[in-house]
């Protein structure tokens, strides 16, 4: 006998029939003998359609209504779940976040889980109870319902398991699996068998959409076996594991893409001590999230920092540096839309030098130019033109042999 999570997206639950479907695999766990937890999203589009509504009434509603709202969505689905589980002879309770004992800090909109004391998880599953809690939500210190973010229910997943030391924690979704590359617009690309905690945690941040980044990094943490699989077929999906067994000897494991990235650059006209660390306290202060920075110090030239961030903070980030010009003391700031970001993951790039130098070249024989470039121990990221994004991913899946098994 086993104790697992088994978390359902969105799409998982959409309907009602969807929700008779999934209480099939619930049952199917449950009659084995497993002690079974439930997480899940809410229905379909609903989070989307309840930040629409919002929107109706106001530009700026506050965090803490947003929460209060946007937890709504799976507080419904977990109650229909626990109703057709009941209904199908299986004694089942929903809790929501704060009945689950979910404590999070209280950064509303993105709060961070804690705590999570399982008592009454446990005690539930004591009573030999299938337990449904609803993901994304959490309750703070000052007793406020708060949310973990968009996608965030993976956590709530991955943070139950730890607490009541599952053996297993199962990502049910409408995708059976992680890729090599986002099937839809890359060819050839592959679902993979294993993956390691780290290298998913680079492309969940790197734009790979499947998984919550803060869930792989609990599942890291707290080495919880982690499996994303579809709600629709036997398929065992992927795992994510410390370690992979080799299942080929790909140094590259995966290809991740994200759109509507923007370089910002500004130049001063003396370097002063400090400018960069002011420049950037700046921006953090305005929740401005910058990703790749290059600085350049040359002499007999003007020192320039150039960086990127996300599209959407374009506008905010310079209504934030035109106001700070002069204590920052730069002299000119320019910035080029249109941009997106490439990257390669994989944690055999440690031992294997020379790839970011394939890299290089294949994009070169691609024409396609390099406007920035980051580094880790096991990714490298390149900033090129939007329109660029596609091809530059094929190209570097079929450079780095991904779809071979
Ligand atoms: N319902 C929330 C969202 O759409 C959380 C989740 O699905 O994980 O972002
Ligand atoms: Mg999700």
């Amino acid at each position: 006998m086993s104790k697992i999570v088994m978390k359902f997206g969105g799409s998982s639950v959409a309907t009602t029939e969807k929700i008779q479907h999934i209480a099939t695999r619930i049952n199917h766990e449950k009659v084995n003998g497993n002690d079974v937890v439930v997480v899940v999203s809410a229905m379909g589009k609903t989070t989307d359609n309840l930040l629409g509504l919002a929107m109706e009434l106001s530009e700026n509603p506050t965090k803490r209504e947003m929460d209060t709202l946007l937890s709504t969505g799976e507080q419904i689905t977990m109650a229909l779940l626990a109703i057709q589980l009941n209904e199908i002879g299986f004694d089942t309770v929903s809790l929501t976040g704060w009945q689950a004992n979910l404590q999070t800090d209280n950064v509303h909109r993105n709060a961070r889980i804690e705590n999570l004391d399982a008592t009454r998880i446990l005690d539930l599953l004591a009573e030999n109870k299938i337990v449904v809690v609803a993901g994304f939500q959490g309750v703070s210190g000052e007793g406020d319902i708060t949310t973990l973010g968009r996608g965030g229910s993976d956590t709530t997943a991955v943070a139950i398991a730890a607490a009541i030391e599952a053996d297993i924690c199962d990502i049910y979704t409408d995708v059976d699996g992680i890729y090599t590359s986002d099937p839809r617009f890359v060819q050839n690309a592959r679902k993979l068998e294993q993956l390691e905690y780290d290298e998913m945690l680079e492309l969940a941040n790197l734009g790979a959409g499947v998984l919550h980044p803060r869930a792989v990094e609990f599942a890291k943490n707290y080495k919880i076996p982690l499996r994303v699989r579809s709600s629709y077929n036997e398929d065992v999906g992927t795992i994510l594991k410390e370690e992979v067994d080799v299942e080929n000897n790909l140094v590259v494991r995966g290809v991740a893409f994200e759109a509507d990235i923007v370089r910002l650059t500004i130049e001063y006209e003396v370097p002063f001590n400090g400018s960069l660390a002011s420049i950037f306290t700046t921006l953090a202060a305005n929740h401005i999230n910058v990703d790749i920075i290059v600085q350049s110090i040359v002499d007999g030239k003007k020192p320039t920092v150039s960086f990127s961030i996300k599209k959407e903070s374009l506008a905010e980030a310079i209504t934030v540096l035109e106001s700070n010009k002069e204590a920052l003391g730069f002299i000119f700031a320019d910035f080029e839309v249109g941009l997106a970001k490439v990257s390669i993951v994989g944690s055999g790039m440690v031992s294997n030098p020379g790839v970011a130098a394939q890299m290089f070249d294949r994009l070169r024989k691609e024409n396609i130019p390099v406007k920035m470039v980051s580094t880790s121990e096991i990714k490298v990221s390149v900033v090129v033109p939007q329109n660029d994004m596609i091809p530059a991913a094929n190209a570097l899946h079929d450079e780095f042999d991904l779809a071979l098994v």
